[in-house]
């Protein structure tokens, strides 16, 4: 699956850019729902203004968000992922659209392949026996069992060749090959060092000191690197919480190395505009519409927010402003009472 990188890094975009703009929302929600305002607001009221939180596009900033899709097409049975621009009036040129085909891995093809082998073996098998008891004509014997063998040949060269690739990926031979040559060069730079260090502990000549350090430094530290890189596939720090503790975890192979996909992923995306990176939004701005649908109308002005009660005809009872500090949003607002 390796040699998919860019469907690879263009998945691995999609999935930080859904992650990034799902914190996003949850940093705007957990702000209005901490916020003093939000708590004085009824039931409803308290639901529309979750509901309505809108989020910009990740690209152009405008209204109406990112759209990010996860999708199976029935038709053409695949499934897929795709990412553009929500402004309805005029969006952007985001877009990024994947087609992730199926993926197996390697032990799961090889093992139905032996399991087809043995089923077209016992066929092979039960063929024989009708034949021995004649339920079955010669001619139709002869020509059946040519099928079986020609599908049994086909299985075993597929097998063959999946085996060989499988086995190249868990044992690969040549960086086992690698690894002894590192190992003999470490052994004679170890025993260098060695006589350089003797000389030094003798003789107490500094020179040699410094060129054993050299040799740590320029000979054995890239030596071992190189071994490392020949052993191991995957490495990786992992940092348990319930004990905080970190443990380095090695692998001789990714289970991404053991993947097989059944055909091959496609990449569209249109994408000239430099991007920019994506950040967490001031935690009360232009981004969250409070919605004005309601009996009680809240209107979003400057930094401030208004809520107005009014009677069946429309006369207005009461008015409540909220002011939010731009500079300091996460402070408690201000809220002016006004009653009419
Ligand atoms: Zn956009």
């Amino acid at each position: 699956m390796s040699e998919y990188t860019e469907f690879n890094k263009e998945l691995e975009d999609f999935y930080k850019k859904k992650s990034l703009y799902k914190k996003e929302y949850n940093y705007i929600k957990h702000t209005i729902v901490n916020n003093e305002f939000y708590r004085q607001l009824p039931r409803n009221e308290q639901q529309i203004a979750i509901r309505n939180i809108k989020q910009n596009c990740i690209q152009c900033k405008k209204k109406g968000g990112t759209k990010f899709i996860e999708g199976f097409d029935e038709e053409k049975n695949y499934r897929f992922v795709k990412m553009t621009c929500g402004n309805e009036s005029s969006p952007c040129n985001l877009f990024s659209f994947l087609t992730i085909p199926k993926v197996y891995s390697f032990q799961r093809i090889i093992e139905e392949q032996e399991s087809s082998i043995e089923q077209l073996k016992k066929d092979l098998i039960n063929l024989k026996n009708k034949g021995i008891y004649g339920l079955i004509t010669n001619e139709d014997a002869v020509k059946k069992y040519k099928e079986i063998k020609e599908q049994l040949s086909e299985v075993y060269m597929l097998h063959t060749s999946f085996f060989k690739d499988y086995m190249q990926i868990i044992e690969n031979e040549q960086k086992e090959a690698n690894k002894t040559e590192i190992l003999l060069k470490i052994d004679e730079v170890l025993t260098e060092m060695r006589v350089y260090l003797g000389d030094f502990n003798d003789l107490q000549n500094t020179h040699s000191l410094k060129v054993a350090v050299n040799k740590y430094i320029h000979d054995l530290l890239p030596k071992l690197m190189d071994l490392r890189r020949n052993s191991y596939n995957a490495m990786f720090v992992h940092y348990n919480e319930d004990d905080n503790t970190f443990n380095l975890m090695q692998s001789k192979y990714t289970i991404a190395d053991t993947e097989y996909f059944m055909d091959d992923p496609s990449v569209q995306k249109t994408n000239n505009k430099k991007e920019t990176s994506s950040r967490l939004v001031a935690p009360v701005s232009d981004d969250i519409d409070w919605g004005s649908d309601d009996e009680s109308d809240i209107s979003k002005v400057n930094n401030s927010y208004e809520t107005e009660d009014s009677d069946d005809d429309g006369m207005l009872l009461s008015r409540k402003k909220l002011i939010i500090d731009q500079n300091t949003p996460e402070e408690s607002p201000v809220i002016e009472s006004e009653i009419l």
